[in-house]
């Protein structure tokens, strides 16, 4: 399996970091975890074209996650010959979300129906809503989703992919939590996106003060990846984006709770599992 951070960013524009978005190729099929800003930029940065992925699976509903999923529907639909459903997994609430994302899409797919002759087809997307437990089981892969805890956003799911006799984690925005532990219990690679607690109160803003309460710090997900005895602790979605040259401080911080392998995501990063 291997797992390809596509986007690393988070609500902050930066200009090296497009918005969150995992790549995952399990089994042989690509499948993409969150949809960010940028993201079909990123996916072509993987040699992915749109209508190469029939499958996205999203950890919760927060903006910065799916605010170009709108862009994936439109553009896999615009360049596909034939029809070609999106298969849409995520929490309660995903099924409306696609529904109101269509409904702001509508007069464009009006305007690209009535433009070409041989487009003759809305755009469609299969919504499965999942909760605790296996959301896919196919020959050789095997996805379950666990519960997380990022309130106010309710519910939010972190996800486990099991195929090609390995084990990834995306655990998406969370506070360490027994739902994350299970899902991480021996894997290989465990995805979390982060904040580093320090860099952020050296901030004069207060708004973004009250990030420090749902997400993990550093220091929490070194702690959920020593409980849970996985291999490669992959931080990701870095708050704030590390300065320059700070990139192995946070390397360094969780190596003081974590003894395995720790790896700060830059985009289109590539990690064997
Ligand atoms: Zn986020
Ligand atoms: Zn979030």
């Amino acid at each position: 399996m291997q797992v390809i951070t596509l986007g690393t960013g988070s609500p902050l524009p930066d200009p090296n970091r497009a918005g969150p978005a995992t790549l995952v190729r399990a089994a042989g099929r690509p499948l993409l975890f969150d949809c960010g800003r940028g993201v079909l930029l990123r996916l072509a940065g993987a040699e992915l074209l749109p209508g190469m992925l029939d499958r996205v699976l999203l950890t919760h509903l927060h903006s910065d996650h799916v605010t170009d999923f709108n862009d994936l529907v439109t553009t896999r639909w615009a360049m596909s010959p034939i029809p070609n459903p999106l298969k849409v997994v995520g929490p309660a609430g995903t099924q409306g979300f696609v529904d109101r994302t269509l409904a702001m899409l509508a007069d464009d797919i009006g305007w690209r129906m009535a433009h070409h002759d041989d487009l003759a087809w809305e755009p469609a997307v299969e919504v499965t809503e999942a909760g605790e437990g296996v959301v896919l089981d196919e020959p050789g892969l095997r996805i379950s989703a666990a519960f997380t805890e990022h309130a106010p956003v309710h519910p939010t799911l972190g996800y486990r992919i099991e195929a090609d006799e390995a084990s990834v984690v995306i655990a998406g925005d969370t506070r360490p939590c027994n739902g994350l532990d299970e899902l991480c219990a021996g894997a290989d690679v465990y995805v979390q996106t982060v904040i580093r607690p320090s860099a952020v109160r050296a901030i004069p803003a207060a708004r973004l003060q009250d990030i420090l309460d749902y997400h993990s710090s550093i220091e929490d997900a070194a702690g959920t990846a020593k409980r849970a005895g996985v291999r490669t602790l992959v931080l990701t979605h870095p708050v704030p984006s590390p300065f320059p040259g700070t990139e192995q401080e946070w390397v360094d911080e969780a190596a003081e709770h974590f003894d395995g392998e720790i790896i700060l995501a830059h985009d289109l990063l590539t990690i064997e599992a």
